[in-house]
């Protein structure tokens, strides 16, 4: 911030963008999805599932912090779930709020490794920033195998956050319907307790469409 002379404060750009660049970093967005935004999310013509979700990801990033619930992207491989999660995450960390994004099995993994006597990192060391982010992304919830071991965990990250008031978005690609007897739901992945929590915490917003990497074959 600077003062400049019968103006009153004044925001400084480069610290801004300095602090912009930090929360980026902080976030940990993946290479592959560093490019998504809410711009360049294009919900396909008619698909009124992907308009919808837009929307929905438009207003949480828009009406944040006065938001109480998070949301979980649910649907088919490719629809744009992790696209619009991270948009989320980008617009607000554009707001200047501490983002941060993980991949559901990468997570577990890293908390496992930890109990590794060898291992620099505590439990601690992992768990906290997961705790403490003020939004938190977890993509392809349920995606591990769910272990009694991974439910727990997963029961005590999403707790600790639903205690402290923190905003989470989630995505899977587990419905909550079988569409066939040998689908497994959300619930089946995740145990009944923490789908409970989660209708509790986060609008679902399910996303139907093609395979969005598929529309590079037929270009
Ligand atoms: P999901 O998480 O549902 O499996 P992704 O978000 O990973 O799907 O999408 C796969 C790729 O397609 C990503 O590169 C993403 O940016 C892109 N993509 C998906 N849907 C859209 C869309 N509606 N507009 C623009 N890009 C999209």
């Amino acid at each position: 911030m600077e003062v400049v002379a019968g103006k009153g404060a004044r925001r400084c750009h480069c610290r801004t963008q300095e602090q912009l660049t930090k929360l980026l970093a902080a976030a940990r967005i993946p290479p592959r999805y560093e490019r998504c935004a809410l711009s360049n999310y294009h919900p396909a013509a008619g698909n009124s599932a992907q308009l919808q979700a837009f929307k929905y990801a438009f207003k949480l990033v828009d009406e944040y912090p006065a938001v109480d619930r998070g949301i979980v992207f649910t649907g088919s491989v490719g629809t744009g779930k992790t696209h619009l999660s991270v948009a989320i995450l980008r617009g607000l960390v554009e707001k200047g709020i501490n983002c941060l994004f993980y991949e559901f099995g990468a997570l577990m993994k890293e908390i496992q490794d930890s109990y590794n006597p060898i291992s620099q990192a505590s439990e601690l060391t992992v768990l906290a920033p997961v705790y403490e982010a003020e939004v938190l992304v977890l993509d392809e919830l349920g995606a591990s195998k769910p272990t009694d071991w991974v439910r727990d965990t997963m029961m005590q990250i999403i707790n600790t956050r639903y205690n402290n008031k923190k905003l989470t978005v989630l995505t899977t690609n587990y419905l909550d319907v079988r569409r066939n007897p040998t689908d497994e739901t959300l619930e089946d992945r995740i145990g009944v307790r923490l789908r409970s929590r989660l209708y509790e915490m986060c609008r679902t917003v399910q996303i139907e469409g093609a395979d969005y990497r598929r529309s590079f074959d037929e270009s």
